[in-house]
């Protein structure tokens, strides 16, 4: 079988299966051995070297749907990115980071960044000036988010790898939001694809994992800090990772329809003043989402009319549940000035467009004749 031909869905259903040789059944064993022979075998396996059975078939998985070589499981989101960035960015390197940034990303780098002597600056904008402008003599790393979270502004992938490639930089992306099923960054000559395998790839909102994806040589640099640091995923949240991985691009784009749907939707509504989504024509990124992405993902922000009263809103919802995190097969809203965005001053919050009326939409795989319906009774209540 070739395997580099086959398509997403074949991927996800089949690639990164463990044989069960002994019994014949039609899915992975799961293998919870934390402890394996070191006698007469070929790999010392152990949980923290990321080479379980059930790890390493699960990644092979991922680096095939990232077009990669190679990739790893990690325990969440953020032990994939600081992994792969410690891995890379050491004593005097800098290294350039979009101005919006995942909160948790943005809390490593600045918190921690100090504490080994790595230098950071964050791009003013999304353009190839932004970013070039800040690129130093000790860049090492350029380090982008796109779509960004909340107000999906699209990074040109493109422009980003030719500059990178010009400086001789290494490029990585948190591919989290759009996933692989709406954009493969390595196409444009991105080097490592990082996930928050808590959104889309888990999409059941039930398991806590993340991931990297790149060549076998940037992989086995990363691997190299990784075992060290032991964020290893646990065997058995892997097997439930395979398992929610089969069926990502049924839900993904069935997410991708239903948003697009509230989309046009929430665009006409009188109490709306504004919505946020890279497929609406009048989102300031849609060539450049059209361009790069296959489909503009389940996530979609909108602004309340002002005066309207947001939690007596979010209390008139009665199937969409206003919850931290996103990507899971139910529809879930947030407030980023009542959450992500809340230890920011109101004039900061003010500088990046987070109003106090704006909602983070992750759109589930519901009827989506429910999902107005539940939307309008709590537009009634507030
Ligand atoms: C959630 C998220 C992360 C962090 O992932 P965890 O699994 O929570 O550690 C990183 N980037 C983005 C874009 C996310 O949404």
């Amino acid at each position: 079988m070739k395997l580099k031909s086959l398509g997403i869905n074949t991927i996800c259903t089949h690639i990164g299966e463990v044989e069960d040789k002994q019994f014949k059944g039609a899915i992975s064993p799961l293998y919870m051995s934390s402890s394996y022979a070191y006698e007469d075998v070929e790999v010392k396996r152990y949980p923290r070297y990321f080479n379980t059975p059930n790890q390493e078939a699960l990644c092979k998985k991922i680096a095939m749907l990232e077009k990669s070589e190679a990739a790893l499981i990690f325990s969440s989101g953020m032990a994939a990115v600081s992994t792969a960035m410690l891995a890379f960015l050491h004593k005097d390197d800098h290294v350039v980071l979009p101005q919006t940034l995942y909160g948790g990303t943005y809390n490593f780098v600045v918190k921690e960044f100090h504490k080994f002597g790595i230098e950071y600056s964050f791009a003013d904008g999304f353009s190839e000036a932004d970013f070039s402008e800040k690129i130093q003599k000790n860049t090492k790393v350029l380090f982008v988010e796109t779509p960004s979270n909340p107000l999906m502004r699209i990074t040109d992938l493109e422009m980003i790898s030719k500059l990178a490639k010009q400086h001789k930089i290494l490029t990585m992306i948190d591919n989290t939001f759009a996933s692989p099923v709406n954009q493969t960054p390595a196409d444009f000559g991105i080097d490592i694809m990082i996930h928050s395998a808590t959104k889309y790839m888990g999409g059941h909102s039930d398991i806590s994992a993340g991931a990297v994806a790149a060549s076998e040589e940037n992989i086995k640099i990363i691997w190299n800090l990784a075992k060290n640091l032991g964020g290893n995923l646990s065997d058995y949240t892997v097997w439930l990772l395979e398992r929610s991985m089969k069926t990502m691009v049924l839900r993904v784009k069935a997410q991708n329809k239903n948003a697009k749907k509230m989309a046009n939707w929430l665009e006409k509504h009188p109490l709306v003043e504004k919505v946020y989504y890279p497929g609406l024509k009048n989102h300031p990124d849609y060539e450049l989402a059209k361009k790069q992405m296959s489909g503009y993902t389940g996530m979609l922000s909108f602004e309340i009319n002002e005066g309207l009263d947001v939690s007596k809103f979010l209390k008139g919802l009665k199937m969409i549940k206003p919850s931290m995190s996103l990507a899971g097969v139910e529809s879930t809203i947030l407030s980023p000035a009542k959450t992500s965005h809340s230890l920011l001053t109101p004039e900061a919050r003010k500088e990046q467009n987070i109003s106090d009326g704006l909602l983070r939409f992750s759109v589930g795989i519901e009827e989506v004749e429910d999902i107005i319906a539940d939307l309008e009774g709590a537009f009634s209540k507030c």
